[in-house]
Formats: structure tokens, sequence, C-alpha cells
């Protein structure tokens, strides 16, 4: 049994078929609050199909402003708003949100305006945040001591892992999640698999960030939940664990990082297929 961590999905379809191969638990990430009713009707929509007895994954949303959409929604999107959105049963996360230098180089005051917006929002609830970083891992690390300061506690995962050995280090010691994507197969990410051989086995996660970033054999295919477990190969691999364990690792690690969707797994009585 595998589990996406990270997402973007459109259509049922895919979700489906994600189910059928063995994908059974999918965490359709948020990139902006104007999404989140959409989002929130698929997740409902395969809730319904397994109350039916029908083979569909288990499928979870989370609440946030990708710092792509930062400076556009800045006006917008207040701590509560986002506080707000994390009500629902099947909202498990705030996030995707953090800084994107490489993209937004033009918009680092309102991202990073943007993104305390999130730790606070985590810092009062208790949730953990799923963050996005690229070419900003320094700046995000201050944010987050600052975060961990004003409110004790910080967590949460640092999704598509794709920065080096000393952010990983760093933020192991904080006590954070990885996300392996499908970079882990690419041939040039030797670094990345790196990260993955020595990090904390019991805070890894596995996603796709699809339709992004498809894994070796489909490169350059549009990526799907399904593919996921050309990552748990690799994974296994550089553990030198089975692909069993491996899912059965990165599964537990999931519902400990993810406790609402765990509580949610337990009201619906039955194991996640
Ligand atoms: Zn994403």
């Amino acid at each position: 049994m595998f589990v996406d961590s990270h997402c973007h999905l459109e259509d049922e379809a895919t979700a489906v078929r994600a189910g059928e191969a063995g994908v059974r638990v999918l965490l359709n990430a948020g990139k902006d609050l104007d999404e989140m009713d959409g989002q929130l009707a698929m997740c409902r929509k395969m809730a319904q199909l397994r109350k039916e007895g029908k083979e569909a994954p288990l499928m979870f949303t989370s609440a946030g402003v990708h710092p792509e959409n930062a400076a556009q929604k800045l006006s917008l999107v207040q701590t509560d708003d986002i506080i707000r959105a994390l009500d629902d049963p099947l909202v498990v996360a705030v996030g995707e949100c953090g800084l994107d230098y490489h993209y937004g180089a033009d918009s680092i005051l309102e991202q990073k305006e943007m993104f305390w917006r999130h730790i606070e929002a985590a810092g009062k609830t208790g949730f953990p945040l799923m963050i996005h970083v690229r070419e900003a891992e320094d700046d995000l690390l201050a944010l987050l001591d600052d975060g961990i300061k004003t409110f004790g506690r910080i967590f949460g995962v640092i999704h598509c892992f794709s920065s080096d050995m000393v952010f990983a280090k760093k933020v192991e010691a904080l006590g954070f999640y990885v996300s392996a994507s499908g970079i882990l197969t690419f041939k040039n990410a030797e670094d990345i698999r790196e990260v993955f051989k020595s990090y904390a086995l019991e805070k890894i996660l596995i996603e796709t960030d699809s339709p992004y970033l498809a894994p070796v054999p489909f490169r350059g295919k549009v990526n799907e939940p399904a593919y996921v477990i050309k990552t748990a190969e690799k994974l296994s691999e550089l553990r030198g664990l089975s692909l069993n364990d491996t899912a059965e690792q990165t599964e537990k690690n999931f519902f400990k990082l993810y406790q609402k969707a765990a509580d949610y797994l337990k009201t619906e009585g039955k194991d996640v297929g």
C-alpha cells in the first residue's frame, strides 16, 4: 500500500487509477484558497465511493497559498482565512506554502509575509506545514526559527526535497520530515539520493508532485500518483529495504505527520485498503 503525500489532481479518473495501482492514499495539495471547494468536492467524492465499497483511494487536501500566488493574494488571504479553511475533517495540513526565489525573485517580500501567515496558522492550530522551497533555504530557516520562538513548536515536511545536505541536516535537527519525489530517480540527482540514504527513515515521505516531475521511466510524460511506486522502488534500493517495507514505513510516517488523516481513517472504520 502506497501513499502519494503530495500531488495536484484535477480529475477523479486519475485518482481512481492510482487506487487501482495500489496507491491507496493521496494528499491533493492546495495552492490557493480559491481552489478549496473543488479540492474538497473531489475528496468527498472519493470518500463516497469508498463508502459504497468501490476501489477508490482515500483523499485528503491542504489549505494554503503557493509562493507563486503570494504577491497576488497578499491583501486577500490573512492568517485567519487559512485557519478557517482547516475546519473540514479532510483538510490535514497548512500549505503548500513557502518561498521560491527561482520563479519569484521579484516578490520576495510578499512571499515572506505570506509564508509567515502560514507559520502563524500552523503555530496557532498545531497543524503541520507542507513546505515548498527553492533557492530560498536560508530565509526559510530564519522564518521557521522565528515561528519556533513565537509558538514553541512548528513542524511539517519539506515537500519534493531538492536542496542540499547542509539544509537537510538543519531541517532534520528541527524534526522536519522530507518528501522524495520522482527526482530521486533522475540520473543527475546523486546529491539528493545521498540525502535520502542518510535521513532519519521515520521522517521520510514519498510523493509525485504530479502532474510535474514524472519519474524514470516516464520522464517527460504527465506525472500521476500511480507512478509514486517508482520513487518508492528507488528509496528501497537506497535504504536496502524490500518494496513492501518501504511502502509500510512511508505510510506509517505519513499518518504520524498528518494526525488528522489518521483520525479520519479511524472514523471511516476501515483499513486504507
Ligand atoms: Zn506542489
